[in-house]
């Protein structure tokens, strides 16, 4: 492995390049995070059970039947980034919390809980679309303080602007001149290119760490078929996602000891036409970006996404 030779790769679709450092001979282990400390429920945490009357009015909610709590609860964010009054940033910001439970970790969900919280996504995003003003709405989570989130409570964030993310526009312009170029859907090649990184699937997910991974063991659960959104799957395949994203997030936390991670889904804007595949990115942060990262845009990455695939493969 120290002789391994370094390779600069450009992702498939997008204009972005990555220097595969393999020669560096970093193993899973060499990232184990130190265990978090337990959290403890604190009478003070805004979105913890019992506390409901310290966030802004409740949009919505899911219960379960077995549950004395809610399951999954969304309301508008209390330090709103986007707003209907804000005439140069319109927009809506909302939270979602994804379980009563302080001390939870996603991956700790059972997958009925993965299936609520989903299921509020749809919710949201399909009452969001209704609103002409609205191009685009984007659905993220940050998990950890490396990873910016601010309160400890487990918790997703909506927020919907009135521009497509410049993100968005890329990843569609890529699609649109693969297209143009090789006569086929650069997502539905996907399935193919990156056949060799694919350590998790079902009959309409695949989980795979990107032949261009920018950061250390990123994922991907990309829709097999078109789908521009959440709205376009039916009840099975919803189910699969929710398999696949528990699946993925698990697999992450046994390796790596609870890594910080940003997870983001990826959604066609609504006014495209363009075929397009739904899909999550799973991103670690275990890597700070220095000198030549900023000046070039070229992300050297310690972990060849192969070695990343291999690795969360073997745990069952
Ligand atoms: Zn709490
Ligand atoms: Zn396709
Ligand atoms: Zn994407």
């Amino acid at each position: 492995m120290g002789n391994a030779e370094n390779e600069l790769r450009k992702d498939f679709l997008l204009d972005k390049w990555v220097l595969v450092a393999a020669n560096r001979g970093k193993r899973p282990n060499d990232f184990k995070c130190a265990p978090c400390e337990p959290q403890q429920h604190s009478s003070n945490c805004f979105f913890c059970p019992g506390n409901e009357h310290l966030t802004p009015p409740e949009i919505s909610r899911v219960c379960d039947v077995n549950s004395v709590h809610w399951s999954a609860r969304c309301f508008p964010n209390k330090f709103t980034a986007t707003s209907p009054g804000f005439s140069r940033a319109y927009g809506k910001h909302e939270v979602i919390v994804e379980t009563p439970d302080h001390n939870k970790r996603l991956s700790q969900l059972p997958l009925g809980q993965v299936k609520n919280f989903i299921q509020l996504y749809c919710e949201r995003l399909s009452a969001l679309k209704k609103n002409k003003r609205i191009k685009y709405v984007s659905i993220f989570k940050n998990e950890g303080e490396a990873a910016g989130a601010s309160i400890a409570h487990t918790h997703t964030q909506l927020i919907a602007v009135d521009k497509i993310p410049p993100v968005i526009r890329e990843e569609i312009g890529a699609c649109k001149e693969f297209k143009r170029k090789k006569k086929k859907c650069g997502f539905c090649a996907l399935k193919k290119l990156e056949r060799e990184r694919i350590f998790f699937e079902n009959a309409s997910f695949i989980c795979f760490c990107p032949f261009a991974s920018t950061f250390y063991f990123e994922c991907t659960i990309l829709s097999k078929r078109h789908a521009k959104s959440l709205l376009d799957f039916n009840e099975a395949e919803l189910r699969d996602l929710a398999i696949a994203l528990r699946a993925v997030l698990q697999k992450l936390d046994c390796l790596l000891g609870n890594p910080p991670f940003n997870y983001y889904f990826h959604t066609a804007p609504f006014s495209s036409k363009i075929d397009f595949h739904f899909h999550v990115h799973v991103c670690l942060q275990l890597a700070k970006w220095a000198g030549f990262e900023h000046s070039t845009g070229i992300i050297i990455n310690q972990v060849p996404p192969e070695q990343a695939a291999k690795a969360l493969k073997e745990i069952k």
